[in-house]
């Protein structure tokens, strides 16, 4: 049994292999209309999702296979206050695979610990979303035919951004990339981030979409997401940061690539929907297959024990994340792990108290 909590899970092998069974897919979607016949997806979803949730469910069906789950925590027994580790245990039992989305980092680790089945974190809070990573990949190896000597420019929130996190994260194993960080100050890359996955690799960061625009490859446009913020107003004065239109666009490549996680609010205006360079819906359609190909390659993998243990419990450092699993006492029970001063489920550097 094994699982996908972080896009690093995968060897880039296994990236490669998962990108040529989703196009052996998209071109012969009969040849595994059957291939995980009696088998079942649940699907938690104790955050709200479209895309992700649906596209889930369409892969699972799509290979001859049931789904049962939730769309919003308010219908399960977390309403009742349940754990999220007793939730995972009961629905492990009633399906094969399971795939969560939370709004606490770690929380797919702690499932994937106490699960009988593998567990598929498709989003935990503003940390990781590694299913959206591999639907962008796919979609950049479409589009740009390699991930080797790209320009990429990630611009947004790219904070709370938690596609951002996992793209970064994939893409800097790849030769001679290079990335363009556009935000405005309020909305950096988490210093955990770039000290993780940027060491030794080149990038800037600038506030100016306009000036980076002529630089780049790709461009993944992202969302200010209103529900990670703490003050309202600090999500008013930063929603209109960033709008991508055909004017701006002027200056940019021709072969460029333009990327979004969707949903849009306003960030990418509709006239550039029609440009051949605007390739997120392309991107969403692309999610479907790549989870196909995931469904299959975990519920192939036997004999591995994939536990998130590392670590040690430590009464003098605490973990000040008010966004992790670990943080006040809803996750009754849960083991509280530092690696290197570092919490095991959000990755932030814990406090010594
Ligand atoms: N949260 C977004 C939505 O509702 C994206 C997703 O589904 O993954 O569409
Ligand atoms: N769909 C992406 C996510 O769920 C991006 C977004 O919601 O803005 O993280």
């Amino acid at each position: 049994m094994r699982n996908l909590i972080n896009i690093l899970d995968l060897t880039t092998k296994e990236i490669d292999e998962l990108i040529n069974t989703a196009s052996d897919i998209i071109d012969s979607p009969e040849l595994y209309a059957n291939s995980c016949r009696s088998k079942i997806l649940g699907t938690l979803f104790f955050e709200p999702s479209t895309r992700t949730r649906l596209s889930f469910a369409s892969a699972m069906m799509g290979l001859g296979g049931g789904v049962l789950g939730f769309s919003q925590a308010a219908s399960s027994s977390v309403a009742k206050g349940e754990t999220v580790a007793d939730t995972i245990r009961m629905v492990s039992s009633y399906s094969d695979i399971i795939v969560m989305r939370h709004p606490k980092e770690g929380a797919p680790i702690v499932a994937s610990n106490v699960s009988s089945v593998p567990v598929i974190n498709a989003g935990d809070g503003g940390h990781f979303h590694p299913t959206q990573t591999l639907t962008d990949l796919l979609t950049i190896k479409k589009k740009k035919g390699r991930f080797e000597n790209l320009t990429v420019g990630v611009c947004g929130d790219l904070k709370y951004g938690r596609t951002v996190h996992s793209l970064i994260s994939a893409m800097a194993r790849y030769k001679g990339v290079k990335f363009v960080l556009i935000a405005p100050d309020e909305l950096k890359l988490p210093d955990y981030v770039k000290t993780e996955f940027l060491c030794g690799i080149d990038y800037i960061e600038t506030a100016s979409l306009e000036e980076a625009i002529p630089s780049l490859d790709i461009l993944y446009m992202t969302r200010i997401q209103a529900e990670r913020f703490d003050s309202p107003e600090e999500y008013e004065r930063l929603k209109d940061t960033y709008i991508l239109n055909a004017e701006k666009l002027k200056s940019a490549k021709s072969d460029l690539s333009i990327l979004h996680p969707l949903p849009r609010v306003n960030e990418i205006d509709t006239d550039v929907d029609d440009d051949p360079r605007a390739h997120y819906f392309d991107q969403a359609t692309y999610g479907r297959y790549i989870r196909m190909a995931l469904i299959l390659m975990l519920l192939k993998t036997k004999g591995v024990v994939d536990r998130r243990t590392h670590g040690t419990e430590d009464e003098h450092l605490s973990c000040q994340n008010p966004h992790c699993i670990s943080f006040g006492d809803s996750e009754r029970g849960i083991k509280r792990l530092f690696d290197d001063g570092k919490c095991i489920y959000c990755d932030q550097m814990a406090k010594k108290v």
